[in-house]
């Protein structure tokens, strides 16, 4: 039996390892375009690499139903054992994100890359593979056969790291569909620019609120970064995953509602503000309940002069004011593109996998891992650990097939 595992990425790498761990007899062939392996992994996490999240088993990606059997039969816990048993070692940043003890991404490649070579896999860089045909020998791979394959591409993210999207046409030359694709996990553009320009630079926690056709869509918490285009910041990115998708569908512009001030309702806030002293300058109020910046931007939106005194204002405007502070309304235009997105959203249908074996129902010996599937997750560690796990379930299932 023989394998060719197409991208050594994340997931190639761990699925080429996992298979001869598990069966040191199998050829295992991995072809990368890029002339080192691992390229993608170096960039992750601002270079710390956050490579799994201890959630991950349960809840954080869109198409849980198919991705659940891989992360619940490979754990994160699991997969820092599998690091750990490489010489690498982990530590969790006490919001569930584990890193790398030295913090460096290079040390993650670096024991991903020593122990396939150390396992025996057969490594051909500089080699972009444009056909992959099924036939009656097997799969025909740069003039050789093999009798598994698997597609470990990645999606089109991040295009200079080496994922192309290369791989949607060699899964449509194997007879695969691919469900819409949109980038993911990527900054946010506005309609109206004036505020976030005035903002640029400012950062705090918020909540943010998603309504797509009159609908309250979903809610996030984090860390929001205003930018002249518009909104960054994890929550922003985290957002991307659900607004990317409906655009590309063709959907209407949703708005985002921020709330600046979560740990209050809008009657506490209220009750709050009017318990100050008169005397005191609204925008000076403001500031500390938020980023004074922002307090400003609110202050002009509600239409009230920043420099009046408490006792000036009515009750009304008030009121007013604490339900823009609670929810600031940004209509969103589009998305930054691939350039910029960590994941792709959509990928390799996944109705035509088996979410048990990540085998192809239609061409045996074909599998699928990692982001080329229609499997997305959070920020945080959840697509390194969706990489980690889907690639070491192929593993299993090729070195146990009959
Ligand atoms: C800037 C950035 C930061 C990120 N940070 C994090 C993080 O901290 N934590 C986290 O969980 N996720 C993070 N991600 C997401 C994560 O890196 C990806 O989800 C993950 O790498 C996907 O793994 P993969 O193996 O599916 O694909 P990739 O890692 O993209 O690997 C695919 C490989 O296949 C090769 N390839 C593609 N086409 C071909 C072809 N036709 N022939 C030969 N080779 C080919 C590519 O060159 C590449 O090496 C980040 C992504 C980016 C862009």
């Amino acid at each position: 039996m023989s394998v060719a595992i197409i991208g050594a990425g994340a997931s190639g790498l761990v699925c080429a390892i996992e298979i001869k761990r598990l069966n040191r007899e199998i050829p295992v062939t991995l072809y990368e375009a890029n002339p080192r392996v691992g390229k993608k992994i170096l960039a992750t996490g601002n270079g710390r690499c956050n490579l799994t999240n201890m959630s991950a088993h349960k809840q954080g990606y869109r198409n849980m139903g198919f991705a659940r059997y891989a992360l619940e039969a490979f754990t994160p816990q699991s997969n820092i054992e599998f690091f750990n048993s490489l010489g690498l070692f982990t530590r969790e940043d006490g919001c569930g994100r584990v890193y790398p003890l030295s913090n460096q991404a290079s040390g993650v490649l670096d024991v991903l890359r020593l122990a396939a070579e150390r396992e025996g896999v057969n490594i051909v860089t500089d080699c972009h593979v444009d056909n992959a045909q099924h036939g009656k020998d097997g799969f025909y791979v740069c003039g050789r056969v093999y009798d598994n394959l698997v597609l470990a591409t990645g999606g089109k993210a991040a295009p200079s790291q080496g994922s192309d999207g290369s791989g949607y046409k060699l899964l449509k030359q194997l007879g695969h569909k691919v469900t819409t694709l949109a980038p993911s996990l990527v900054q946010l553009e506005t309609e109206n620019r004036q505020y976030p320009k005035q903002l640029k630079g400012v950062r705090c926690e918020c909540e943010m609120s998603l309504v797509t056709d009159g609908r309250l869509t979903v809610q996030k918490k984090g860390e929001l970064l205003f930018a002249d285009y518009g909104l960054s910041g994890i929550v922003s990115m985290e957002m991307s995953a659900y607004i990317s998708p409906h655009l590309a569908k063709g959907g209407s512009k949703p708005t985002v509602y921020i709330d600046f001030v979560t740990s209050m309702t809008r009657d506490v806030m209220l009750e709050n503000i009017k318990s100050l002293d008169g005397n005191m300058r609204i925008e000076d109020i403001l500031s500390g309940f938020m980023p004074r910046k922002i307090g400003q931007v609110i202050i002009k939106e509600v239409k009230i002069n920043s420099q009046d005194k408490l006792s000036q204002i009515k009750h009304n405007k008030l009121k007013e004011l604490v339900s823009v502070c609670k929810g600031f309304g940004f209509t969103v235009t589009g998305t930054k593109g691939y350039d910029f997105a960590q994941v792709t959203s959509g990928g390799a249908d996944t109705k035509e996998f088996d979410r048990e074996t990540m085998q192809s129902k239609k061409v045996r010996g074909l599998y699928c891992i990692g982001e080329l599937l229609d499997v997305d997750g959070d920020c945080g560690g959840y697509n390194l650990n969706w990489a980690w796990s889907s690639g070491r379930l192929a593993a299993k299932s090729i070195t146990e097939q009959k």
